[in-house]
């Protein structure tokens, strides 16, 4: 069976080490030596940062400088003098895009700097290439390589270090659990006092892959009682190995798709998962939802029926919320509201960089293992023959060359063309 790594920013040790040997050696051998750019991030709400100070020298010996735009770090409360200890230059924006090779992101650039980037320079960062894949064709044409985390082959083990969907999920189940608590009225833990006996909190986790067993652990050490239920059958050793109880639906079978997700259910599986799902909803004081199936609409799990059917004073957290809906009928994403009957709904919207310098610190050596991958003789060496690379390299000399997002983008141009609208 396929080991599921929960941190998922662990190093590989053997290989990475022999690799990095390698690297550097070749790195001194031409002299040549890349210049790779960590800019500040600019979408609403955005406080984590590419690189943290402490991949500077790991990045180094492989023939790779870095520079940091001025203030990249604040959200994280990373200083320039941080940076610039470890051996960083600082510079402004205009600089980076002007001189550097390689540009680190976390999310999208916005429109602004895409106008800036030129041809020969690349960007890496979660870029989300299938959720817009028009972004990657605009800077394909730009001459610019694109290069996204989201892409990569999750179950290679040796890719794992640089899952940033894992690590940034893992934050993101960690703080969903914080928010919970914190719009809850009670206490999480079972606590005897003086005044008085408070029974624990009951919260169920509903999709239990990364965030939601990071979800689990976090409220049963705060002292919940916690189940689980996800409809991949193997998630329920990993639930009960978390000290939690697995919820088993008899009215709906396993849905184990394809690379180990799940696979979008029919009409008919969808409602009987409601309908059964309503009874052990309406027994708990908080839920949180993770559950997603890539490249579609969120499932919803919590209907109106089921919010209906809570106490007073109980609280779901939306992880799913998103512009194309959530697991919970009324989230949305980055709004919290209180129903008729007294629930809070909160629709988390990016709460990974809600704990910004956690998921840096993640994210940078997610970030750094895949650039040190992908770097030979101190300059990116593009190879799509390699199964990391074919996942994560969306457009190279000029063309998209990820075949899925490709296959959008010809999906589009076809709709186009029966249509006679581009729309
Ligand atoms: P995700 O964020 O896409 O989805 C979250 C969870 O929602 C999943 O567990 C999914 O099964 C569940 N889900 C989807 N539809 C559902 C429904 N209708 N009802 C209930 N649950 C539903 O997933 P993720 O957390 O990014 O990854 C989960 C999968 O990826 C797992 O199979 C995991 O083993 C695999 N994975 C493997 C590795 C690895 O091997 N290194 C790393 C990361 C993830």
């Amino acid at each position: 069976m396929m080991e599921l790594r929960h941190d998922g920013y662990g190093q590989n040790p053997a290989e990475t080490r022999t690799a990095s040997r390698e690297r550097k050696k070749r790195g001194m051998e031409t002299g040549r030596r890349m210049k790779a750019a960590v800019v500040k991030e600019t979408s609403p709400g955005e406080r984590r940062v590419a690189l943290v100070p402490d991949a500077v020298a790991r990045l180094q010996p492989a023939g790779i400088d870095v520079l940091v735009e001025s203030g990249a770090g604040d959200g994280a409360w990373l200083s320039d003098a941080a940076y610039a200890d470890a051996g960083a230059s600082i510079v402004s924006a205009a600089e980076i895009y002007r001189t550097a090779d390689v540009i680190l992101t976390v999310t999208r650039p916005q429109p602004e700097a895409v106008s800036e980037l030129r041809a020969g320079q690349a960007v890496i960062g979660m870029l989300a290439p299938l959720a817009d894949p028009e972004f990657a064709a605009a800077l394909a044409d730009r001459g610019v390589t694109v290069i996204s985390l989201d892409g990569l082959p999750r179950t290679l083990s040796r890719a794992q270090p640089m899952d940033a969907l894992t690590s940034q999920s893992n934050v993101a189940g960690y703080k969903a659990v914080l928010v919970a608590a914190g719009e809850f009225g009670r206490f999480f833990p079972l606590l005897i006092t003086a005044a008085g006996t408070a029974r624990p909190a009951k919260v169920l986790v509903l999709g239990t892959g990364v965030a939601g067993l990071q979800a689990i652990g976090t409220a049963r050490r705060l002292g919940a009682v916690v189940s689980g239920y996800d409809i991949r059958p193997t998630s329920k050793d990993e639930v009960t190995s978390l000290g939690a109880t697995f919820v088993e639906l008899t009215s709906v079978g396993s849905a184990a798709g394809e690379g180990g997700y799940a696979r979008e259910l029919t009409a008919e599986e969808r409602q009987a998962q409601q309908e059964e799902l309503t009874g052990h909803i309406a027994r708990q004081d908080v839920v949180i939802t993770t559950a997603q199936v890539p490249g579609r609409k969120p499932p919803l799990l919590v209907t109106e029926d089921a919010v209906k059917a809570m106490a007073p004073g109980s609280v779901i957290v939306d992880m799913a919320a998103s512009a194309f809906g959530g697991n919970v009928t009324g989230s949305v994403p980055g709004e919290t509201s209180v129903t008729g009957n007294g629930v809070t709904i909160v629709g988390a919207e990016n709460l990974a960089a809600t704990v910004p310098t956690a998921a840096s610190n993640a994210y940078s050596r997610n970030i750094s293992a895949l650039l040190l991958h992908l770097t030979s003789d101190g300059a990116l060496a593009i190879d799509t023959s390699d199964q990391i690379q074919a996942g994560v390299v969306i457009a190279h000399d000029g063309r998209v060359v990820h075949q899925g997002v490709a296959g959008l983008l010809q999906r589009v141009e076809g709709d186009a063309g029966v249509d006679g609208t581009a729309d």
